[in-house]
C-alpha cells in the first residue's frame, strides 16, 4: 500500500512555491491509488507567527487554499496537525534517540535564523515534530519542495535510530520532488527561494494591482530591451517557466537571447507574467471566495479528516509506546 503524506504551515498566505512545489503534487498524487493524508501544519507556524488573529486567518486561508485548488476531501483525509496530538508523543519518543548533531545540520534552521526569525527552541525541534508528522501515518511518500527534502532525510534516520533500539516500529519514508526540476525551487521577488517568511513571496490568489506590484519587485538590472540577454540567468524567466506552454516560452526566450528591435523589455515581460497567472487562477480564485462564505461547512471538512487521521496515528503511538517500555 502507497501511503501519500504532506503538510504545509498557515505561517502566511499560500504562494506560487507551495503550489509548484507542493500543492500541485497533492492534488494531483490525490487521484492515483494508495492512501493519502494532507495537513496544515499549525503546530510548525507557531515557531514563526505570534499574532493569534492572523494565525487563525492563516489556517481558514490554507484550508480554502486547498480546497479551491482541486484537493477533494473524500478522496484524501485533509486536516489540521494539532487535532491529532498524538503527534507530539511521537516526537517526544524520536527526540530521546535524536542526536543533537542531527538537528545542528538543519539547512532550514539555519536559514530563518539568518533571516533573523528568534532561534527558539521550537525553531531547532521543527524537524523533530515533522518527522513525528510523517511517521504517525506510516507515509512511505513524501511529496515536498526541495528545501524540505534533507528533513525527509532526517525523518529517515530517526525513524532508523528508533527501529534499531526498538525494533521495526516505524515505516521508512521517502521524499518525492516534483518531477520538472523549475518546480521543486521557485524564486522569490529577490531571487531567493520564495518563503512565506522571507518577505519575497507572491501569494497564489494575489490579482489587480497588488499582483503587478508584486511582479514588480522582481529583480531586474538597466539593459536596454536591445541589448541581447541571457534569459536564464532572469528571475522573471524562471517564473514564467511555471506558467507557460513550452513554444511560447522557447519563443520568448528567442527574443530575449537575440535582442535587437522588437524584443521584449522587462515590464513587457512581466506583464506577461501578471496575465499567466491571472489566468491560470482564475477558477480557483472564483472557488476560494465560495468557499470563504461557508466557514461551519470548511471546519466539518477538517474535523471529518482528524478522525480518520487520529485513528491511524493512535495506532501508531500505541505500537511505540508498547516498543520502549511505556505500556
Ligand atoms: P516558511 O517560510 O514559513 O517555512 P514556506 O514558504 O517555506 O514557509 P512551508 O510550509 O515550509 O512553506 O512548505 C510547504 C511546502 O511548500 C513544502 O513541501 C515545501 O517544500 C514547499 N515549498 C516552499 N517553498 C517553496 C519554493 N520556493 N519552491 C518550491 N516548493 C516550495
Ligand atoms: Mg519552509
Amino acid at each position: 500500500m502507497t501511503t501519500y503524506l504532506s503538510g504545509i504551515q498557515p505561517s502566511g498566505f499560500l504562494h506560487l512555491g507551495n503550489y509548484f512545489g507542493a500543492i500541485r503534487q497533492h492534488v494531483q498524487a490525490s487521484e492515483l491509488p494508495g492512501e493519502h493524508f494532507y495537513f496544515i501544519a499549525d503546530y510548525h507556524a507557531l515557531t514563526t507567527v505570534r499574532d493569534p488573529e492572523l494565525l487563525r486567518n492563516y489556517v481558514r486561508e490554507v484550508a480554502v487554499t486547498y480546497l479551491a485548488l482541486g484537493l477533494d476531501p473524500q478522496r484524501a483525509c485533509f486536516f489540521r496537525q494539532t487535532d491529532v496530538p498524538e503527534v507530539q508523543e511521537i516526537a517526544w519518543m524520536l527526540g530521546c534517540q535524536t542526536g543533537m548533531g542531527l538537528l545542528e545540520r538543519a539547512h532550514s534552521y539555519k536559514d530563518k535564523v539568518a533571516n533573523e526569525i528568534k532561534p527558539t527552541v521550537g525553531l531547532f525541534y521543527y524537524p523533530v515534530l515533522m518527522a513525528a508528522d510523517i511517521l504517525a501515518y506510516d507515509a512511505t511518500i513524501v511529496p515536498v519542495g526541495k528545501d524540505q527534502q534533507q528533513h525527509v532525510e532526517m525523518t529517515k534516520d530517526m525513524a532508523g535510530y528508533f527501529n534499531n533500539t526498538y525494533g521495526p516500529v516505524f515505516t521508512v519514508p521517502e521524499p518525492k520532488m516534483a518531477l520538472e526540476e523549475h518546480f521543486q525551487t521557485v524564486p522569490g521577488t529577490d531571487g531567493r527561494k520564495m518563503s512565506k517568511s522571507c518577505g519575497n513571496a507572491i501569494w497564489i490568489f494575489e490579482e489587480g494591482k497588488p499582483l503587478k506590484k508584486a511582479i514588480g519587485k522582481i529583480p531586474t538590472d538597466s539593459r536596454a530591451p536591445e541589448e541581447p540577454k541571457d534569459p536564464d540567468q532572469l528571475v522573471v524567466f524562471e517564473l514564467l517557466a511555471l506558467f507557460l506552454a513550452a513554444d511560447e516560452l522557447a519563443d520568448w526566450k528567442h527574443t530575449v537571447r537575440t535582442g535587437g528591435e522588437g524584443a521584449p523589455g522587462y515590464g513587457h515581460l512581466k506583464m506577461r507574467l501578471v496575465a499567466a497567472i491571472d489566468e491560470y487562477f482564475a477558477g480557483a480564485r472564483a472557488r476560494r471566495k465560495e468557499l470563504l462564505e461557508d466557514p461551519a461547512e470548511l471546519e466539518r471538512v477538517l474535523l471529518r479528516g482528524a478522525e480518520v487521521a487520529r485513528e491511524r496515528a493512535r495506532a501508531v503511538r500505541d505500537r511505540a509506546f508498547l516498543a520502549c517500555g511505556l505500556r
